[in-house]
């Protein structure tokens, strides 16, 4: 049998409910936040991302699905999405019409990353990206749609942890003392840490090695070098947050494990889940529009895990899966005909509807229409087709009526079509014949 790839997964039915419903939710608030959605596609250039995150990050270094396309182009399954809206905003001139663009998606991005639970290798993430905004009510007003987001999901036990990187004026006074400070801790790094200490040194603070963790708890507090521009970008930042009785923890270790970012750093934490704990990060990236070719305007955004979203959620209860408003049970071979005419009819009404083909006994499709959780059951038989009236039950309460066959769609539609709550999918009730 030809088995999924390691590190990638199915989401069978009964868990699509769950993500519809967090997709329908996510949507919604983004809507109130007046954000728009943009679909980018899965392959990209290699270049775009090694450009944006990142040379010598560790998306870049082993994490990519790269291959050679036909054609020897070098081509890349997107790790992360800010890369390519970046490159949609740019391409397609959105910033002439307008600089300011408020943008969200929706997709999987792809890691060959080492499976284990939390972290998978196709995955699925929620974004948020704002294009042409400078001013630090942006970076709350993006926290702020998070935590609303997840109010609304009913996500507890989160905690945000936010931190700031600075500015290219303030940046390399702390990359420098860090330098020194590395320096003096070599005999403690790990092989990859001092490999990254000469390239990269901000990425000492991403290693999850103990001894690096150790050392890098003493390690000198970019907060502590902050340029004054930069400085009351992030107090107003934790004002903003405080106004709105955000809870965080100021972070000075948390550095995000790509390059693109200036100043707001955050990220959501879950005590929910096991070691792979962050459900969401973000932060703003001013210059990466003009690194990849755009105007001079400043960006932000963040990224959500849904997977892990969902190992959150899958302690709350199950969102309702609805049956079919409608079974038709249909017996005899002309009543099998007149129903699949009907049923079709009735779909085009918006009544979801159901009927079993193989023309088994009455009771044998009562209880398919159970098992389905259909609301109400059609019960024709040839001999109705003759007399005229076929029978409608209602499936919670029992009761039965007899409906006429003429003008039947328009009827019964009007019957079913009433506002009364669907029955949940496989819920039992009796079935007398
Ligand atoms: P990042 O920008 O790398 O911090 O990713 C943002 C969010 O995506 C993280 O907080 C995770 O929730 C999620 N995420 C990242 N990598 C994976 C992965 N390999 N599997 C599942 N979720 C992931």
């Amino acid at each position: 049998m030809i088995k999924l790839i390691r590190g990638f997964k199915d989401i069978l039915p009964a868990e699509t409910p769950r993500w519809q419903r967090v997709e329908a939710v996510v949507r919604e608030v983004f809507d109130s936040f007046g954000f728009r959605e943009i679909r980018t596609p899965i392959l990209e250039q290699t270049e775009l991302f090694a450009r944006s995150i990142g040379t010598n990050t560790d998306i870049v270094e082993k994490e990519m699905y790269t291959f050679c396309d036909c054609k020897g182009d070098s081509l890349t399954l997107r790790p992360e999405a800010t890369a390519s809206v970046v490159r949609a905003y740019i391409q397609h001139r959105l910033y002439a019409k307008d600089p300011v663009w408020k943008l969200y998606s929706i997709g999987p991005m792809f890691r060959r990353e080492r499976p284990q639970k939390g972290r998978y290798r196709q995955f699925y993430q929620i974004n948020a990206e704002v294009f042409g905004v400078n001013d630090p009510r942006a970076d709350s007003e993006l926290i702020l749609l998070l935590m609303t987001l997840f109010r609304r999901l009913e996500v507890s036990e989160i905690t945000l942890h936010i931190n700031s990187l600075g500015c290219p004026a303030c940046r390399p006074h702390f990359t420098k003392a860090l330098g020194s400070f590395l320096a003096d801790h070599t005999s403690r790094l790990c092989s990859d840490c001092l490999r990254r200490r000469g390239k990269n040194p901000l990425r000492v603070f991403d290693c999850k090695v103990p001894t690096c963790k150790e050392v890098m708890a003493d390690a000198p507090s970019i907060l502590d070098y902050l340029c004054t521009a930069c400085r009351t970008h992030f107090d107003a930042v934790l004002a903003a947050l405080d106004r709105f009785h955000i809870p965080y923890e100021r972070d000075h270790r948390l550095m995000r494990g790509l390059d693109y970012y200036t100043r707001t750093t955050f990220e959501v934490l879950t005590s929910a889940l096991g070691a792979q704990d962050a459900i969401a990060g973000g932060g703003r990236y001013d210059r990466l529009v003009k690194e990849l070719g755009g105007p001079d305007q400043p960006g932000l955004g963040f990224a959500i895990g849904v997977d892990r979203l969902m190992e959150v959620l899958a302690g709350n209860a199950e969102p309702l899966e609805k049956g079919p408003r409608l079974f038709i049970a249909a017996l005899g071979r002309r009543a099998q005909m007149a129903g699949f005419e009907w049923m079709q009819d009735f779909r085009t009404k918006g009544i979801c509807t159901e009927m079993d083909f193989s023309d088994r006994s009455l009771k044998s499709q009562m209880r398919r229409a159970d098992k389905l959780g259909a609301s109400y059951v059609l019960i024709v038989g040839d001999r109705e087709l003759d007399t005229g009236a076929g029978v409608l039950r209602n499936m919670d309460t029992k009761e039965q009526q007899s409906v006429a066959l003429e003008d039947i769609v328009r009827k019964v539609t009007k019957i079913v079509g009433s506002k009364e709550r669907a029955k949940v999918r496989g819920q039992k009730s009796e079935v007398s014949d």
